[in-house]
């Protein structure tokens, strides 16, 4: 249960196995493999989320990368049927997949993790940052609630956020949050317990000032 990942609603999260990426910064180095030993069937998450019904406001798919799994779309009607709404967490690693999810979707907390041309020294993944970026358009124009993360890397300066929220801005989106990059548990043994150099007051008033919504958190 959480007041946190799913703003103004009290959520339950399902952490979703798998994740295409590898990024330097994740903390999350269990969830990636496709498999875990210690994955529950879906069947006793529905069971779980069914005796909660009218208890919890919405139901959280994070992870991981959850539009990695195909069945995504079914466990979010089924999660609706039982009167829940829907959050997910993504990367924005399958544009195609997350376009036919939005029916489904309520409320999405996507990561924008820098500029497309950033991802690949990020992820670790060529195109990443194509694929991201999509995603963004996509829900931009889904008429789906969105929150836009973006997580500092050590290697950026504050200026550099600054520039990057410019685009977004750009772009239409209205509430961003800028994360604190916790490295203790980073993928990269390089990137471990690299801080990243914090927004100062003034950034923060700025930045402040050109979305409807905008806060800074740790992660
Ligand atoms: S930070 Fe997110 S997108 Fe990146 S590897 Fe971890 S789970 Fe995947």
């Amino acid at each position: 249960m959480t007041t946190l990942d799913y703003p103004g609603e009290l959520a339950a999260v399902v952490f979703c196995q798998g994740c295409p990426w590898r990024c330097r910064y994740c903390h999350n180095g269990h969830l990636l493999p496709a498999r875990s030993a210690e994955a529950i069937p879906w069947c006793k998450v529905a069971g779980f989320l069914g005796r909660r019904s009218g208890l919890l406001d919405a139901v959280v798919f994070s992870g991981g990368e959850p539009t990695a799994q195909h069945a995504l779309g079914a466990a979010m009607a089924e999660v609706r049927e039982l009167g829940f709404k829907v959050g997910l967490h993504t990367a924005g690693c399958y544009p195609e997949r997350l376009e036919k999810l939005i029916p489904q979707l309520h409320w999405v907390g996507l990561d924008i993790k820098g500029l497309p041309e950033d991802y690949p020294e990020i992820t670790g993944v060529p195109d990443s940052g194509r694929q991201a970026w999509r995603s963004l358009e996509i829900l931009l124009g889904g008429g789906v609630g969105l929150e836009v993360r973006t997580t500092v890397p050590p290697i950026w300066s504050p200026d550099y956020v600054e520039s990057l929220a410019e685009q977004l801005v750009r772009m239409g989106v209205e509430s961003f949050v800028v994360q604190t990059c916790i490295t203790a548990r980073a993928l990269d043994p390089q990137w471990r317990h690299r801080a990243s150099e914090p927004l100062g007051a003034a950034a923060q008033a700025r930045l402040a000032a050109r979305f409807a919504r905008f806060s800074v958190r740790g992660t």
